[in-house]
């Protein structure tokens, strides 16, 4: 099968470099398919999962935002924060969940509405992406 290159960098760190077949990223206007010989182009990303496949194996990722050059042979993904699912802090993910929660209940007009409803999409990108590594690549979150 053909492969295109993909390299994941965050400011601290690469995540990940090497060939795929396939990348799914959550786009800000819906999720995208990119296979190999791709037409170029940069999009944003929105806080979601971001599925890699090579071989018949699938990795899962979760990336708070950033963006994505694709280009035929190569994508590069920049991201503000991403992890794989085995690096994930499920303790981390559903405390920042209920924090995000409760900021929302109790909207005040110091309350920045809208950073609230970041975090709280990237809790459960977190929260997700680490239940489908415990329940294995059939698992369809309901939430
Ligand atoms: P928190 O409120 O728990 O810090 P956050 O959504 O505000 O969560 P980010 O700003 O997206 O966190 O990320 C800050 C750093 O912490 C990044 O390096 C990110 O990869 C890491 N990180 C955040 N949450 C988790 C988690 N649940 N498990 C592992 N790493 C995490």
């Amino acid at each position: 099968m053909p492969t295109m290159k993909l390299e994941i960098v965050t400011a601290e760190r690469q995540v990940f470099s090497g060939d795929v077949t396939t990348i799914i990223a959550e786009g800000t206007e819906g999720q995208m398919t990119v296979l190999p010989k791709h037409a170029p182009l940069i999009t944003m990303l929105a806080p979601g999962e971001l599925v890699i496949r090579k071989d018949g194996d699938e990795q899962y990722m979760v990336i708070s935002g950033g963006f994505m050059e694709v280009m035929p042979e190569k994508v590069i993904l920049l991201a503000d924060a991403c992890e794989r699912s085995d690096e994930i802090d499920l303790e981390r993910a559903t405390a920042a969940k209920q924090r995000a929660e409760d900021r929302l209940k109790s909207i005040t007009p110091d309350i920045d509405q809208s950073r609230a409803e970041a975090a709280l999409r990237r809790s459960i990108a977190r929260l997700h992406v680490a239940e489908k590594r415990r329940r294995g690549p059939g698992y369809r979150p309901s939430v």
